[in-house]
């Protein structure tokens, strides 16, 4: 079998392997990336900012059992993060607010993507289509990994730093349902297809920690019944203006302050009946969060309108009494929700459990109602790392020559989100930095 020696070996090209692999190549180390998917970028592709809260105290305030070393690096290491996008000459615009509480660059991730393939194809080796059958060990150390390429043929990697980024398990139903909620499995996929957890079983493999369990996942409320067509449905059918509406479980009430964010009711909507629910927007909120753009420089899409040509289920009912009119077959009691979104209206913060937002009433018919459901982009348990990205190990310690990076990681959000492509960035950078560093001494 052909042995090939590099210093760092990537697993997985998407934003956090990629940037990963590019710093590595910065410091002067000689790299190799290898990539499951025919081409690089994985979920990267889809995504359109970069972005996390701008302190330690809002990180804190939102994401309070987040692991606390993990949250400091993140909120410390975004500014590095940004300057480095745009060293690279990458395009990134000027701050914008991004859920409130953010604070993020609305980037061309395709462009980095392509700077970054560029940059490795010629100065260090990227594998497509390939495969990591295991990992390699010496004297208790990671040292690379075997690896069957596309034509078939094997190979033994050997290096001092291996990075595991591969995206997270979010594409593996049997991990779904045992580390994120038994009927996760249900959620349509938002993501990559690639990321079926090979970098948590790599990590298992030579003894890692994991976790944390059922601390969530990131995801966003879609239509019910409305399948994906293509990668682009992943945002066109993601209905972000949810933090506006009203959302109601099948026992026509609601169980979550919608007003925390889309993320958040996604998440807690798996825990419902059957996993649905019925979202309900008025006039107001179809004109400004629907029709309008809910971060600035995002296109905006008629998701209501979109859901109805899909065939999905939705309604418009020109006044609260028109609920009555809700199809039996949905499984709805219409007239107890009309009940429930006067008394919303009428008592405010009283009718809204745990309010913790400004809310405007649901008072300007018609209403925009769609049953929707959670999708799942990545999850939260994952290989737990620490703040330079070195992995932990099960027993206690590190393990040498190991980092993880990205969607990989677990532990940084526990039902709670600040962003997906500031964590491949950031730990992205710190894991290819420390390697580095270890190799310089
Ligand atoms: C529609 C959509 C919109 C999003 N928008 C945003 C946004 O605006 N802002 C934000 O912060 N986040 C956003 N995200 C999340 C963000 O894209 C991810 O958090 C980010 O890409 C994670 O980086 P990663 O490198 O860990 O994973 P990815 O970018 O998904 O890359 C993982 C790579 O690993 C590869 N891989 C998998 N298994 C193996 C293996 N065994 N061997 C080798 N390679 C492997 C995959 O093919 C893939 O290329 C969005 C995600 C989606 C789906």
């Amino acid at each position: 079998m052909q042995v090939i020696h590099t210093d760092v070996l990537v697993i997985g090209g998407g934003m956090a392997g990629l940037t990963a692999a590019v710093r590595s190549l910065d410091r002067g180390s000689a790299v190799m990336v290898v990539e499951k998917a025919a081409a690089v970028g994985g979920s990267a592709r889809y995504a359109g900012y970069a972005w996390t809260a701008p302190t330690h105290a809002v990180m804190d305030e939102v994401n309070p059992e987040g692991d606390p070393a993990l949250r400091r690096a993140l909120v410390d290491g975004f500014p590095d993060a940004i300057a480095w996008i745009r060293a690279l000459g990458v395009a990134c615009a000027d701050a914008v607010p991004i859920l409130r509480y953010g604070i993020g660059h609305q980037i061309d991730t395709n462009q980095y993507i392509e700077e970054c393939r560029r940059r490795i194809s010629g100065a260090g080796e990227l594998f497509t289509g390939a495969e990591t059958l295991a990992l390699h060990t010496r004297d208790g150390a990671v040292a690379g990994a075997r690896v069957r390429r596309s034509d078939g043929t094997e190979c033994e990697i050997r290096c001092a730093a291996t990075i595991l980024a591969t995206g997270g398990f979010q594409a593996d139903t049997e991990l779904i349902g045992k580390y994120i909620h038994p009927h996760a499995n249900t959620m349509q996929l938002r993501s990559n297809p690639a990321s079926t957890g090979d970098g948590l079983r790599l990590a298992e493999s030579v003894g890692a920690a994991t976790g944390k369990q059922c601390s969530g996942f990131y995801g966003h409320l879609v239509p019910t019944g409305v399948p994906f067509r293509d990668p682009a449905d992943f945002v066109a059918l993601s209905l972000y203006y949810s933090e506006h509406a009203l959302l109601f479980n099948l026992e026509n009430r609601r169980f979550t302050d919608e007003t925390l964010g889309d993320h958040l009711s996604a998440m807690r909507l798996l825990d419902q009946p059957q996993a649905r629910g019925l979202l309900v927007a008025d006039e107001r909120v179809y004109r400004d969060w629907v029709l309008g753009s809910y971060v600035e420089g995002a296109v905006a899409i008629d998701k209501f309108d979109l859901t109805q040509r899909r065939g999905g289920r939705c309604g418009l009912a020109e006044t609260l009494t028109d609920f009555a009119y809700l199809p039996r077959g949905w499984g709805y009691d219409g007239t107890a929700i009309a009940d429930r979104i006067r008394a919303a209206n009428t008592s405010g913060a009283e009718a809204r459990p745990a309010l913790t937002h400004d809310s405007t009433p649901l008072d300007q018919g018609p209403y925009y109602v769609i049953e929707t459901c959670p999708a799942l982009t990545f999850p939260f348990h994952g290989i737990r790392i620490d703040a330079n990205g070195r992995v932990l190990g099960a027993a206690g310690g590190t393990i040498d020559g190991l980092y993880a990076a990205g969607s990989d990681i677990g532990g940084l959000y526990d039902h709670a989100y600040a962003g997906g492509i500031a964590p491949a960035l950031v730990f992205g950078l710190s894991a290819a930095d420390t390697a580095a560093a270890r190799r310089a001494a």
